[in-house]
Order: structure tokens, then C-alpha cells, then sequence
């Protein structure tokens, strides 16, 4: 491992704290390192660095500056690329080929592409008439928000910190990035990486802990951040946005997810197991854009049935570093405990165990690791807390449906509203039901594919606003008019 002590970044230093707490490998329960938890103080020097950063030196760099700054950070994640990989791995358990191909190149990507973007913004401009006859011209001016709480969770942790770092970054702001108690390791690189980037001290700072009464408290609570974007559970978010009411300060929140897979009789069913096999299986089933619904119309349900057991018995669950692995074990014993908590309960509410419900065969190496297995249910009412709670491991639930209508109504039937893969051979379905759908984003044919200049973010309780391309600016910058008279 390239780190075995997670100290907190500030101001461009590494600083400790008194009390640490351990971090272990998910596969096999081995210990990686300790992390330091910081205490309110070590958040409040935090947020000072980030505000001096503001002020001072990072808010002297002219764009051009800035973007090239950001490009070097992504160089500096490709060079270091095995070092991210190796850390990624060890902390969540996923397999190396997905962290190879999607967390770290993503991680990188995620500065690249906003510090290309923000060089390109259009402001607007109205010309008017003035009453008294004569003319006044206005203009927009976007200004950084400020100093950005960066709260993430565990599942992608460099992907999905990065996304927020690297459009905050660009526009100008300062962070304080407080990753999850669960993965610490590619924050804390990734502070090595804005040093040698040349990242100005106090830009970009690490608070390590937990959420409540711990860092992610601390700094959300902390008067001196003025925005807080946050990923993670639904529940967690209204505790973040109730911290965010005390002096009015905006939140990005992207929630929890129960997303729904719809099947017409018409697909390639060949296609749609394939994709819908990633959204469920896919870093053991804990993307919040994954699926854990499966609606299948009649005439294809068995078929679907039938093919979507073959692939999961086709997933070789296993040692992440090894190849040919497709499955890693979930992120930790006590999520372990939830997901086999769901396994136990669609039992008692009587489904039919298509594939697995319960914990694998492993290597006696990995046998301390927090497994499950990939699992498939069908016949399970509609009420049970399997098919309406979000669960965030590798396992879904196959319904019938009849109609279009049905199939809609079924989908919707939830308090989230992130995301959904339809698959069908009909465009007139297609467009129907992306319409239809109450979520972020309608995958049609696909899952998991999106241009990063799109909007990103969920609807009902999946999230507030919209990240990604230029949406990313209504949350990272104050727009302000600037009226002219002529
Ligand atoms: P979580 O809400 O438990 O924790 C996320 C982060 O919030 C962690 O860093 C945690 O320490 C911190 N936190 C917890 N309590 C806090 C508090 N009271 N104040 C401040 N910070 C606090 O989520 P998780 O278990 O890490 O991640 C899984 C969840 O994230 C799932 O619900 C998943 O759907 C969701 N998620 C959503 C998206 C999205 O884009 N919508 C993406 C990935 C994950």
C-alpha cells in the first residue's frame, strides 16, 4: 500500500490527530492503516486555509492559469495511476479491471473536462431601453461561491469526489474535501498530486472522520463554508441540509436511488441482459445508479428469467486483484450485515430464489472478507421493504408486467427518482417512456453512458440540483447582473 497513515491536507501540510480509527481491506478484513478523525479545531483550520486560498493566491491566477493548473492534476493522476488503482482497491474491494477502467480515468477526466469547459461559458447580455429614452446594458458575471464543503461516499470514492473537486476547482472555489470514514486512501493521494501539481496551499484540504458528531458534522455545520455538496444516503442528505439552513447556505445533494429496469417484449434480450446484468452486478450492485427493480413484460419473462440467472451464474466472485474476477466482496462487514438482512427478509416475504441469497464459497485467504452473493429473486409482493428500500448490494428482484401504463406506474411507485434503463427495439416506447419516467436519467439501451456536459442529479428524494457541464456552474458560482447605462 502507498499510504498506511491518513493524515488531514491542510493548507498544503500534512497535520495529525490524536485519536485515529482503522481502515480495512473489504476482502479479507486486513488492516491498510489508520486514519486520523478530525476534531472541530482541525475543520475550523481547514476552513481558514480554504479561505485564505480564496482570497489570496488561487483567486490571483487568471483562467488560463487555473485550467492549466487542474490539467497537471489529471496528468498527475494518469502518472500515478497504479499508485490510485492499488489504493482504490484495497479500500472498497472492487475489482481492479473496474477501477483500471472506470474510478481512476474518470478521476482524472473529471478536471480535465470542467477546466476545458469553464474557458468555453458564454455570459448573457441584454440590451434595454431606458425610460427617460436611452439605453443600459447588462451583464452577467459568475463569481466563485466560495469556500465548498465536499462531502462523499464510499462506493466511487475518487470519481465521485472528483467530480465536485474539479468543477468547484475551475470556477475559482476552494474545497474542503471530507471523503468517506471507509475510503480515505485517494483523497489523501490525491493531496500529494495538488502538490506537485502546483495547486496554491489551502486550494484543495482533507478532513478525515465520520459523519456525525465527527468531520462531516463539523465541517457542514461550520459557519465559514458557503456551499456543501454531498453524495450519499438520502437520510444523511436532510441531516446535511438541515446543517445548511443555519445561514442560508445552498446545497447539491445527490441521493439514494431504487431504480427500475423496464423490459419490453420487444428487446434484444441478449443486449438487455447484458446491460441490466452491469446495472445490478456491477461493483457488487453498490452504484447509485444501479438497478435492484427488474420489470419484464409478460410474453419475455421467463426467457429474461431464464438468461439473466445464466449471466449471474457466469460472475466469478472473488479476489479483486486477481483477473478474470468480476465481483468483489461489499464495502465492509457491517454493510454485509444490511445487505444479508434484505437476503433474509425476501425469504420471509416469500420470493423464489432464482440465484445465490447468501454469502459464497471463498479462498480461505478472503474468508474474514465482508461476501455476499450475487442474487436474483422473483414473487415478491410489491409492499416488501426488498422491492421499495434501497439496498446497495448485488441482487434484484424480476417482475411481470402487461403494459406500457403498468410498467410506468410500477416504476415510479417509489419516494426516489434517480434513474432508469429501459430496453426496447420500439423508438415511440423509447421516447414514451423517457417522458414518463420520474427520474434524473432514462437510459434507453444502455446504462451507465453519459456525456459529462449533461446534468446529473435526481428527482423526488434522490437529490436537489442538477451537477455536470454547465449546470455545474448554478451551484458553483454566484451569478451576478451587472447593469450598465449608456
Ligand atoms: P452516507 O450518507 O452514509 O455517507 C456519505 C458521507 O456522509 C460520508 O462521508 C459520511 O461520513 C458522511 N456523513 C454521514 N453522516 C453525516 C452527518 N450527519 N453530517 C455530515 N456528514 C455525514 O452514504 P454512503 O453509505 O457512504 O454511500 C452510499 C449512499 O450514497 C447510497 O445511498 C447511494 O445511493 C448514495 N449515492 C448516491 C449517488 C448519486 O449520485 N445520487 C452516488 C453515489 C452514492
Amino acid at each position: 500500500m502507498p499510504v498506511s497513515e491518513f493524515r488531514h491536507f491542510i493548507n498544503g501540510e500534512w497535520v495529525s490527530s490524536e485519536r485515529t480509527f482503522e481502515n480495512r481491506n473489504p476482502a479479507d478484513n486486513s488492516l491498510i492503516g489508520r486514519v486520523h478523525e478530525a476534531d472541530k479545531a482541525t475543520v475550523d483550520a481547514a476552513v481558514k486555509a480554504a479561505r485564505a486560498a480564496l482570497q489570496g493566491p488561487w483567486s490571483q491566477l487568471t483562467v488560463a492559469q487555473r485550467t492549466a493548473l487542474l490539467h497537471k492534476v489529471a496528468d498527475g493522476i494518469e502518472r500515478r495511476n497504479d499508485e490510485f488503482v492499488a489504493a482504490e482497491v484495497a479500500d472498497t474491494g472492487k475489482p481492479h479491471h473496474l477501477a483500471v477502467h472506470l474510478d481512476i480515468p474518470r478521476g482524472a477526466a473529471n478536471f480535465k473536462v470542467f477546466a476545458d469547459l469553464i474557458k468555453n461559458v458564454p455570459a448573457e447580455s441584454f440590451v434595454m431601453d431606458t425610460p427617460d429614452g436611452g439605453k443600459a446594458v447588462n451583464y452577467a458575471v459568475r463569481t466563485p461561491r466560495g469556500v465548498i464543503g465536499v462531502v462523499c461516499p464510499w462506493n466511487l470514492p475518487l470519481l465521485l469526489m472528483t467530480w465536485k473537486v474539479g468543477p468547484a476547482l475551475a470556477c475559482g472555489n476552494t474545497v474542503i474535501v471530507k471523503p468517506s470514514e471507509e475510503t480515505p486512501a485517494t483523497a489523501t493521494l490525491l493531496a500529494e498530486v495538488m502538490n506537485e501539481a502546483g495547486i496554491p496551499p489551502g486550494v484543495y484540504n482533507v478532513v478525515h472522520g465520520f459523519g456525525g458528531d465527527s468531520a462531516g458534522e463539523f465541517l457542514t455545520s461550520h459557519p465559514g463554508v458557503d456551499g456543501i455538496t454531498f453524495t450519499g444516503e438520502t437520510g444523511t442528505g436532510e441531516v446535511i441540509m438541515k446543517a445548511a439552513a443555519n445561514g442560508i447556505r445552498p446545497v447539491s445533494l445527490e441521493l439514494g436511488g431504487k431504480n427500475a429496469g423496464i423490459v419490453f417484449a420487444d428487446a434484444d434480450l441478449e443486449k438487455a441482459v447484458k446491460g441490466l446484468g452491469r446495472a445490478v452486478f456491477e461493483n457488487s450492485g453498490q452504484v447509485c445508479l444501479g438497478t435492484e427493480r427488474i420489470y419484464v413484460q409478460r410474453p419475455l419473462f421467463d426467457r429474461f428469467v431464464a438468461a439473466f440467472k445464466v449471466h449471474a451464474q457466469g460472475i466469478k466472485v472473488g479476489d479483486p486483484n486477481e483477473s478474470g474476477t468480476t465481483m468483489g466482496p461489499v464495502i465492509s462487514l457491517g454493510h454485509r450485515e444490511k445487505v444479508l438482512s434484505y437476503y433474509r427478509q425476501a425469504q420471509k416475504d416469500g420470493a423464489t430464489v432464482v440465484h445465490g441469497g447468501g454469502v459464497p464459497d471463498v479462498p480461505v485467504h478472503l474468508a474474514e472478507g465482508a461476501w455476499v452473493e450475487p442474487t436474483i429473486w422473483t414473487g415478491l409482493p410489491e409492499t416488501s421493504s426488498v422491492v421499495q428500500e434501497e439496498i446497495f448490494g448485488p441482487c434484484c428482484h424480476i417482475a411481470p408486467f402487461d403494459t406500457e401504463e403498468e410498467a410506468v406506474v410500477l416504476a415510479n411507485n417509489t419516494p426516489y427518482g434517480l434513474a432508469s434503463s429501459v430496453w426496447t427495439s420500439d423508438l415511440q416506447t423509447a421516447h414514451r417512456m423517457g417522458a414518463a419516467l420520474e427520474v434524473g436519467i432514462c437510459w434507453i439501451n444502455s446504462w451507465f453512458l453519459r456525456d459529462l456536459r449533461t446534468a446529473f442529479g435526481g428527482s423526488k428524494q434522490s437529490g436537489i440540483g442538477r451537477e455536470g457541464g454547465v449546470h455545474s456552474l448554478e451551484f458553483y458560482t454566484e451569478l451576478r447582473n451587472v447593469c450598465v447605462r449608456l
